[in-house]
């Protein structure tokens, strides 16, 4: 079912005897998943964002792992669809909102300048009917200012139910929170609900990123988002900056913003800190 669910709708697979192994492996990791929250198993990594014009730190983004008791530490990509898929994402989702609001005040009660924070909000999470009141409860429980906390959300989360969309996001605006569409580029959105939806930032999907260099095509569609994101008065965040060549290309075109291996991986709260500590610049962050 989930081979065919991946393919799209109105699909169907026949069963294969690999797929027996996958199955065993999504159930086993379901299985653990459930009681992972409760045993305290999560936690986020953070991954700053850079400012192109001046190289300083302009955001953090708060990445989720598993540490898992027996396999050791687990990538989103591996366990965060089956959360989806089984719900679960709900409280983990709403775990992840607290937890990032929870070190951004404590790096604040450090003497640190305040960030603002980026948190991954999947579709289910942001359907759910209690998703504006846990945003509100993180915020007022930690004390963080709304417009220092960011919700990343992908054109497919925005674009599923699009009408929906456009009035959670108008609530979420009320409460003053920053909002960016997350991996844009991929999915399909409508340019009339981009121009719709109360926007602050674009992260162009790191695919239009990677080969600029070799492909021609690509370097010309990542110049077309940036000025889409321009246009729509957006910052513009460009993920998966891996090369100074890359780098270079982004500040000729105005891209305001850059996150990726280039300036810094996905660290640990002491490290992050670390680096707000310096006031990182550019080299420093490597
Ligand atoms: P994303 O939101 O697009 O996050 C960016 C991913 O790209 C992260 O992977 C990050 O470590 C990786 N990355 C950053 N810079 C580079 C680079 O220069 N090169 C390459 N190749 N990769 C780079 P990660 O942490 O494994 O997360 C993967 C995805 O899992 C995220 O993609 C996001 O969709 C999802 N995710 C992560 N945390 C959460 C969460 O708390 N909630 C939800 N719902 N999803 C999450
Ligand atoms: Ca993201
Ligand atoms: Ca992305």
């Amino acid at each position: 079912m989930y081979e065919a669910k991946k393919l799209g709708r109105n699909n169907c697979q026949f069963f294969r005897p690999e797929m027996q192994a996958r199955v065993l492996e999504w159930q086993s990791l379901e299985g653990s998943l459930r009681c992972a929250l409760e045993r305290n198993e999560f936690m986020l990594m953070y991954q700053p964002k850079i400012a192109l014009e001046t190289g300083e730190i302009s955001g953090v983004e708060a990445l989720l792992r598993w540490k898992h008791p027996e396999r050791g530490l687990i990538q989103p990509l591996k366990f965060v669809p089956i959360a989806e898929e089984s719900g679960l994402i709900v409280p983990i989702g709403r775990w992840v909102l607290l937890e990032a609001c929870r070190q951004a005040r404590a790096w604040i009660d450090a003497g640190l300048p305040p960030m603002r924070i980026a948190v991954n909000v999947s579709a289910l999470q942001f359907a759910a009917k209690d998703f504006l009141s846990s945003v509100r409860a993180a915020l007022i429980s930690t004390g963080i200012d709304p417009s220092n906390l960011e919700l990343e959300l992908t054109e497919t989360v925005l674009m599923q139910d699009a009408e929906s969309a456009v009035q959670t996001l108008r609530a979420l605006k009320d409460i003053g929170v920053q909002l960016a569409v997350d991996d844009f580029g991929v999915g399909y959105s409508s340019f009339s609900y981009l121009r719709k939806f109360p926007l602050d930032a674009l992260k162009v999907d790191r695919s239009f990123i990677n080969d600029i260099s070799s492909n021609a095509d690509n370097a010309m569609i990542l110049s077309a988002l940036i000025n889409i994101g321009k246009s729509l008065k957006h910052r513009v965040v460009a993920e998966g900056v891996e090369t100074e060549e890359q780098l270079h290309f982004l500040q000729q075109e105005g891209c305001s913003e850059g996150q990726g291996y280039f300036f810094c991986r996905p660290v640990i709260a002491e490290k992050f800190a670390e680096f707000l500590e310096r006031g990182v610049t550019e080299s420093a962050v490597h």
